[in-house]
């Protein structure tokens, strides 16, 4: 084959290779490659107050900084201290927050979410939790990316949550001293593990508490082959339910509507196989491609004059 052929078939399969990684906005080897990373043993299983857990809130605040993600207070760390139930100390938690500024309503505000912590290191071995929730995490950082390509018309706030898995502390922490007055914030989107499912299933929770919302949500990302439900938020005796499984418990409580994604508990949950080797980057990139598309209507949606 001449050259100049050679370089033309090598360059269009370049631009339709990276126009079908990029197709929803965000990067999504980018996405797949900074779960591994984030679920790798370097991060020494994430837990909070320890140098795992601070290895995960640098990589964050690198991610924010690159992506030029605004700050409160002139920084992404927001600290907060809480008693160690099992010594006489305090452990420092670590909310990394940053945000991007809306182009019509500025003063109005949807919250994203995840929590970067996790279960750490026990009797030597080491709790990745890539399900656990690199997964929610890494969406997070891909849904700032499409947003800082496409600014919304609201504010957005990006929070990764520390010390989940100790009690919602992280999330408890913000909306007990939230950056902007709560009546500002109409809107919590949290992701707690959205990298398989054995069924093909991605639950969307909390529309049973703002049935208003399942309206505006009910043909999210229709094209997905993924099978996108609607519930565990009911308290029927049929599924478990899961309003207060995660951060969104804590904007819910305080009458903020949310909508969590995730999926049932598999084999992994809470054990050390919880590994990035057994995540599904087809679901998983489907799972951000949900959420993008809620947030992307919910900013529409808040947009609107009151
Ligand atoms: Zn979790």
């Amino acid at each position: 084959m001449p050259t100049f052929l050679c370089v033309f078939f090598f360059t269009g399969w370049c631009f339709l290779a990276s126009s079908q990684e990029k197709s929803h906005c965000f990067d999504s080897t980018l996405l797949i490659h900074s779960i591994q990373e984030f679920s790798s043993d370097s991060m020494g299983g994430r837990e909070t107050g320890e140098t795992g857990g601070m290895k995960a809130q640098y990589y964050i605040q690198q991610r924010y900084r690159q992506l030029n993600l605004l700050q409160f207070d002139s920084t992404y760390f927001h600290a907060f201290n809480f008693a160690n139930p099992f010594k006489k100390s305090k452990i420092k938690g670590v909310n990394l927050i940053g945000w991007i500024k809306g182009q019509t309503r500025p003063n109005k505000y949807m919250v994203i979410s995840s929590h970067h912590d996790h279960l750490g290191i026990r009797n030597g071995a080491i709790y990745n939790g890539a399900d656990d929730n690199a997964s929610g995490t890494c969406a997070l950082l891909s849904i700032a990316e499409y947003f800082s390509s496409y600014p919304p018309s609201c504010s957005i706030i990006f929070v990764a949550f520390d010390a989940e898995e100790m009690g919602l502390l992280g999330s408890k922490h913000f909306v007990s001293k939230p950056p902007v007055p709560l009546k500002n914030i109409l809107f919590n989107l949290n992701m707690d593990m959205i990298s398989r499912s054995k069924k093909n299933e991605l639950f969307i929770c909390g529309t049973h508490h703002y049935p208003q919302l399942k309206i505006l949500l009910n043909t999210v990302d229709s094209l997905s082959s993924t099978n996108v439900i609607f519930g565990h938020d009911s308290g029927s005796m049929r599924t478990e339910d899961w309003t207060f499984a995660s951060d969104h418990g804590s904007f819910h409580k305080k009458k903020i509507p949310f909508v969590y994604l995730g999926v049932v508990d598999h084999e992994d949950y809470h054990k050390t196989t919880d590994d990035f080797e057994r995540i599904d980057p087809s679901f998983y990139i489907r799972s951000v491609r949900v959420a993008v598309d809620i947030a992307k209507r919910m900013d529409s949606e808040n947009a609107k004059e009151d």
